[in-house]
């Protein structure tokens, strides 16, 4: 215990002293910056190879401190944060000028969350400021679920990474414009829509699959470096073994209706029936499957309700079409 206090109080340093630390939230990993720190937040999109534009979120300790960084708190925001803070969900507010542009990628919003996750806390109330994060990996990429997707994706480019264990919600935080006249939900995530609606006691509008207004919104995005291919569940096994006889080493996703069939393929996971353990385990399964050296990926979309909402827009992202880079 007095070394994980002592590492909060370097983590805590290494923000104040202008550094980038890794650590762990009930989402993902984040790779954080001191959120006022315009050269320090530079940084960040400069180890993840993330376009300047895209906005971050700013992370604080509780919601009583909402209000140093946003202004104009609409009721709904209050209700929201109030229900579900600490925890996955992102308010997309009015900026405050304490925070930077680098912060917010030029817009007059920002997005700011109180993550759920003790270590996380403990560096919040360390720090005392505001920590600007992304997910810790490279644009694009699929994001880390444990410390050691951290090193070995950004190794020395992170000054310091704090090692929380696994992330037990395992997909990014909903994120939900409160600048507008009716709420909307701009990513879905680890807070539910049904849970949203039944908050505000409204229908909330599905996130729209086609803009790029947010960096989750980019065709392709949360990848693996094997292909995604998404097929009907009853399709995945034929599917693969096509595949696979053609001579391609193909991973597969086995879906729960077809739990212990046997596949002719290179590698199988099998998927589990509960939606809160297939999103715990999404993003290390993807990376299994390229460790293990598949080059294509078969899975199917889960019923999209519940987190399966989340979990299906992260597979298709994962599916999208690649930039030259990849
Ligand atoms: P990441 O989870 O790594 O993609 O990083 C943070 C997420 O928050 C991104 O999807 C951003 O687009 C989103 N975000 C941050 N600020 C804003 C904003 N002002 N408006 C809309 N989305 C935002
Ligand atoms: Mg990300």
């Amino acid at each position: 215990m007095t070394e994980r206090i002592d590492d909060i109080e370097k983590a805590a340093g290494t923000l104040r002293a202008g550094g980038l630390v890794a650590f762990p939230t009930e989402t993902v990993y984040g790779l954080g910056a001191n959120a006022e720190d315009a050269a320090a937040v530079s940084r960040i999109f400069q180890v993840k190879g993330r376009p300047p534009s895209h906005p971050l979120i700013v992370h604080i300790g509780g919601a009583a401190q909402l209000d140093d960084w946003v202004e104009d708190v609409p009721e709904t925001a209050r209700l929201l944060a109030e229900r579900f803070w600490p925890g996955p969900l992102t308010l997309v507010l009015r900026r405050s000028r304490r925070v930077p542009y680098e912060a917010t990628g030029g817009l007059e919003t920002v997005a700011v969350r109180v993550p759920d996750h003790p270590v996380a806390l403990a560096l919040l109330a360390a720090f005392g400021g505001g920590v600007t994060a992304p997910s810790a990996n490279r644009f694009g990429n699929v994001s880390p679920t444990a410390a050691d997707h951290v090193r070995a994706e950004l190794g020395d480019a992170v000054d310091f990474v704090l090692d929380g264990g696994l992330c037990a919600v395992g997909v990014e935080s909903t994120i939900v414009d409160v600048t507008g006249e009716a709420p909307s939900i701009l990513r879905p995530g680890g807070v539910t829509r049904e849970d949203l609606e039944a908050a505000l006691g409204r229908p909330l509008a599905v996130p729209s699959t086609s803009g790029v207004r947010v960096p989750g919104q980019h065709p392709s995005h949360y990848a693996p470096r094997a292909r995604v291919v998404l097929v009907e569940p009853e399709r995945v096994v034929a599917e693969a073994e096509v595949a696979q006889r053609q001579g391609r080493r193909v991973g597969v996703f086995l879906p729960p209706s077809l739990a212990g069939a046997p596949v002719e393929a290179h590698a199988a996971v099998a998927v589990p029936g509960s939606m809160d353990a297939y999103a715990r385990g999404l993003y290390g399964f993807l990376r299994e499957l390229d460790q293990r050296g598949c080059e294509l990926i078969i899975a199917s979309l889960p019923r999209e309700e519940g987190l399966g909402l989340a979990i299906a827009n992260r597979l298709r992202r994962a599916a999208g079409p690649r930039p030259e880079r990849l």
